[in-house]
């Protein structure tokens, strides 16, 4: 095959999406339920062994363990029907949902897990809205009909209400809890009734067939099955419609309904994202739209992720690959610094393991050993064209501390662990004028970010810290005034960035308009454009 005939069909064959959902709702366990259906797991339940193994695998993350919640993101290929499909998982905690922006940022789609007992839940809403803030796709599973839950139009209803979506079903669940025996596929008008699947261990059966086909009133009974018929009928007449461009455009989300735990609804819902969901598309960059199929390699960095291997103390980039074919030991520009670098080791994340990639195509991604020259949204391109991707958009910080170390002769280890973790964009780093760099003030989106924060820079720079909480809750730029001549109000407080920026922060909107008060010609802005 030609290069570019190879480089074609492999793109064509990619799907990159984040599978985003309330903590509890079932993302794990879907996960590794494609991961059995691709074929990249024997058995259903050595994923349970790779979610205790978690931990290991972050164990830095002492916060991770005593809240069970995730807090970092990862990433995972594996292959189903000719399909090479990349999951990106994210964090599910709201504090991080600056961290889940990076990751939608290298998605071409989503996935939202949802539990069928509980309808979209408060962390549901604000991952969605990140969601929507970067338009892409989203497919959303109801996941749990095994057990009782709320009725269907409830749930989609919900979706259309909490989440201001127009939704369509795309499956239709046949009787619920322990009555929950398959699925109607409204597309394709056909019965999907499942069996078997030794409790989710393995792939389940499945019988399908017309919906005119007389077997499904024996195997549904008469009254389940005019039941289900009657209330397709009112699907029909009351639902949104089918429209591909609103899908596509993530304006309308096409809803399955399953169970991830019994298997149940997971082989249609993959089979219907891989249909419509798209191949990688191009991406903006300072040199127009960038085709996936332009030969020259390119990506760019979402993400940088420190201790991934707990045995050797580590710094992983994660690239996006947006253009050309990766082979092992490419050179490639790292633009932003104007450098050339060789990509030697890079990984990718196959089911469970870390294996090192030799090839990798538009759509994937791969870690690369980062020894501390790469930050968030750098391009890597193979030519010289000095192509630079969309910045990421970062959040306004939202919570802020006064921090120093405890013991002012660990000034060093102090600034260096500062350091790595504003590059890793976990915190954003201002000085007061005057003072010196053993206080700082830091923001972050949230709060639990602080205690990541204290917790690594103790456990990886053995500095503790004096964290002293600030009542600040709003950060703004300020132009147009001479430093020396500015007007504090008592309310706020004022604080330059590592690039000398001015900026204040405010405790809420009317302290905003104290400052104006009293600084005549003040011009007030958001720190970040895309605010
Ligand atoms: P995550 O926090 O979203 O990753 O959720 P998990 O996948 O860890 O699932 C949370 C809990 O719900 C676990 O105890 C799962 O076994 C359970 N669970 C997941 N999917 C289903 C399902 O389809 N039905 C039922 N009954 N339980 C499920």
């Amino acid at each position: 095959m030609s290069n570019n005939l190879n480089l074609t069909t492999e793109v064509n064959r990619r799907r990159t999406f984040a599978i985003i959902s309330h903590p509890d709702a079932g993302k794990t366990t879907l996960t590794e339920k494609f991961l059995l259906y691709g074929g990249a797991i024997r058995e259903a339940g050595s994923v349970k062994s790779r979610r205790a193994n978690k931990h290991a695998v972050s164990d830095w993350m002492e916060i991770e363990k005593q809240r069970g919640i995730s807090v970092t993101s990862s990433v995972l290929q594996f292959e189903y029907n000719n399909y090479c499909v990349n999951i990106l998982d994210t964090p599910g905690h709201q504090d991080f949902s600056e961290d889940t922006y990076r990751t939608l940022m290298a998605a071409d789609s989503a996935v939202m897990v949802i539990d069928s007992s509980k309808g979209v839940e408060a962390q549901t809403i604000k991952l969605f809205k990140v969601c929507k803030m970067r338009g892409i796709p989203i497919f959303t599973f109801i996941n749990k009909m095994d057990r009782h839950g709320k009725e269907p139009l409830e749930l989609l209803e919900d979706i259309e209400k909490a989440l201001g979506i127009q939704s369509y079903a795309m499956n239709w669940p046949i009787g619920n809890s322990k009555e929950f025996k398959g699925v109607f596929n409204r597309r394709e008008k056909q019965f999907e009734i499942f069996d078997g699947g030794n409790h989710g261990q393995a792939i389940a059966g499945t019988v399908s067939g017309d919906i005119s086909d007389n077997k499904f009133k024996d195997i549904l009974g008469d009254h389940l099955h005019a039941q289900v018929i009657e209330e397709l009928e009112l699907l029909d007449m009351a639902g949104d419609d089918y429209n591909i461009d609103s899908i596509l455009k993530g304006e309308l989300t096409p809803v399955f309904f399953g169970s991830a735990l019994t298997n149940f609804g997971v082989e249609p819902f993959l089979k219907s994202f891989l249909n419509i969901s798209t191949p990688p598309k191009p991406r903006h960059s300072n040199h127009g739209e960038i085709n996936p199929l332009d030969e020259n390699f390119s990506g760019f960095i979402f993400k940088i992720q420190a201790n991934m291997n707990p045995s050797h103390r580590d710094r992983i980039a994660f690239l996006r690959i947006c253009s050309g074919k990766f082979t092992k030991g490419i050179s490639v520009n790292h633009v932003q610094k104007n450098k050339k670098i060789k990509l030697s080791q890079p990984q990718q994340f196959m089911a469970q393991e870390f294996k090192t990639v030799e090839v990798a195509y538009p759509g994937d991604i791969i870690g690369i050993h980062d020894p501390g020259i790469f930050s968030i949204g750098d391009t890597l391109c193979e030519n010289q064209s000095k192509l630079i991707y969309d910045r990421i958009p970062q959040f306004s910080p939202e919570h802020f501390a006064k921090i120093s170390a405890k013991n002012s002769m660990k000034r060093k280890q102090f600034l260096k662990g500062i350091n790595q973790l504003a590059e890793e964009g976990s915190i954003q780093v201002f000085k007061r004028p005057f003072s010196g760099a053993e206080e700082l003030i830091i923001g972050v989106v949230g709060v639990l970010q602080l205690e990541v924060l204290e917790y690594r820079l103790k456990n990886e720079y053995s500095v503790d810290l004096i964290i002293q909480r600030l009542p600040y809750k709003l950060i703004k730029k300020i132009e147009n005034i001479r430093f020396e001549d500015i007007s504090t109000p008592m309310d706020s407080m004022l604080a330059i960035t590592e690039n000398d920026t001015i900026v204040f922060l405010h405790q809420n909107p009317w302290s905003v308009g104290h400052l104006e008060d009293r600084n005549t010609g003040i011009v007030v802005k958001e720190i970040f454009e895309s605010n």
